[in-house]
């Protein structure tokens, strides 16, 4: 990346809560000025759709087939959240809902018996804080489990924070900065010398979730694909998800609560039971027996939810990788960066994302971690 002798003019395409969240560490944090580019309305997609877990454990301690590093990189981001959280509540004068409270997750059967001791022991020989629980002591921090839990563990690590109260707050804090500008449609990308150029800009940031790879550049009157600038961001594939919001009455938990198979988020007087991940498909509305069945291991991971009115269902589309961890940093083509990718963590991902992404586009070599994600890395043989 070539060093600007003045700040460089950004250009971010794509505003979830990874285009904003660069765009806040960008402009709010570092005086850049920065363009966001939206199809749709902002802050609808990807990050509008998740539950919010920040779960670097559950999600990356044990998770055959994933990038290498990604638990490092997930323990990085939950590292920053907790600064983040509280500064941009401050700046946008309402909160984000961030809560420090451990997560808990719980075995049904022996296999994910088997998944958290997997976990317990990653987290020993890292030397996190996290409790191994009998199904006794599991039920004493949170009674609405069922009874026939085997056992599970308290995880430090995994907090979370409200996503779209954090999408909100991002967006009424960067509506009101004087270095954003939003606008409504596609980026008039063109090619020119090789390079990805958009008039006014010095760099562009492609941040669109799912359909990064299939923004399109103008070149010689006909439209391309930006992965004829860097092959690499062919790889990126989409999983759709579904997921449904039940009231939180009497027999909900008051705490988050996962098994393998499903997971419950008390969020605002509701609890969100989730999700499915529905590879190669975009789903635009979530389907009734999908929603059901869902219900249905929600229930069976706390029986006091039997009952609970649905309140809400809704789909959403998760940007993945082979490894499912993000690209991250300059393509192949100078001046053309990346973030896309973050799969079921791009909401804990946003900050690491946003620093590195910024440190680069501002003009410093990417560290190891960080070239550790680049389009130009290779992918492990899943097993
Ligand atoms: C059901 C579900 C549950 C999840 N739960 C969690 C969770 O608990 N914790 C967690 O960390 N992660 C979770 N995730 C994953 C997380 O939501 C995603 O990884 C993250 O939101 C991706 O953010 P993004 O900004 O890349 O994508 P998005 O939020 O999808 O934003 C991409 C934006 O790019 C725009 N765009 C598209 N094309 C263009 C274009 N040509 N030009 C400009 N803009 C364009 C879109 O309109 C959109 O606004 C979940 C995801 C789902 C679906």
């Amino acid at each position: 990346m070539a060093l600007f002798s003045s700040l460089p003019r950004i250009a971010i395409l794509g505003a979830g809560i990874i285009g904003l969240t660069a765009a806040y560490e960008l402009a709010v944090r570092r005086g850049v000025r920065v363009t966001i580019y939206d199809v749709r309305p902002p802050g609808r997609g990807a990050s509008w759709a998740a539950a919010g877990m920040l779960a670097p454990a559950f999600e990356a301690a044990d998770a055959p087939g994933v990038h290498p590093r990604l638990f490092e990189l997930c323990l990085a981001s939950g590292a920053l959240w907790p600064g983040f959280a509280q500064e941009l509540a401050a700046r946008a004068g309402r909160p984000v809902g961030f809560d420090r409270t451990p997560s808990l997750a719980a075995a049904l059967d022996e296999d994910e018996l088997g998944r958290l001791s997997r976990i317990a022991a990653t987290l020993r020989r890292a030397g996190l804080a996290h409790t191994e629980l009998s199904a006794a002591q599991l039920r004493r921090r949170e009674p609405a489990l069922n009874a026939d839990v085997l056992g599970g563990l308290e995880l430090e690590t995994d907090v979370r924070v409200h996503n779209r109260e954090t999408v909100s707050a991002l967006l009424a804090v960067l509506g009101a900065h004087p270095k954003v500008r939003f606008v409504d449609g596609p980026a008039p990308l063109k090619s020119a010398g090789g390079r990805v150029r958009l008039e006014g800009h010095d760099a562009i940031l492609a941040a669109a979730g799912w359909e990064t790879a299939i923004i399109k550049v103008e070149e010689d009157g006909q439209r391309f694909s930006l992965v004829n600038w860097d092959t690499a961001l062919d790889d990126i594939d989409c999983h759709g998800g579904q997921m449904l919001a039940v009231r939180a009455d009497e027999g909900a938990p008051e705490r988050v609560v996962r098994s393998g198979r499903v997971y419950l988020v008390p969020r605002s007087e509701q609890v969100v039971i989730g999700a499915t991940v529905e590879p190669d498909r975009v789903i635009d509305a979530p389907e009734a027996d999908v929603i059901e069945a869902l219900r249905l291991e929600g229930v069976r991971l706390c029986p006091g939810l039997a009952a609970a009115s649905v309140v809400e269902s809704w789909a959403g589309v998760r940007p993945g990788t082979p490894d499912h961890a993000p690209f991250l940093g300059e393509t192949i083509t100078p001046g053309l960066f990346v973030a896309a990718g973050h799969y079921r963590n791009g909401i804990l991902l946003a900050p690491v994302t946003a620093k590195m992404l910024a440190d680069e586009m501002l003009g410093e070599a990417p560290d190891g971690l960080a070239a550790a994600f680049s389009t130009r890395r290779a992918f492990a043989a899943t097993p």
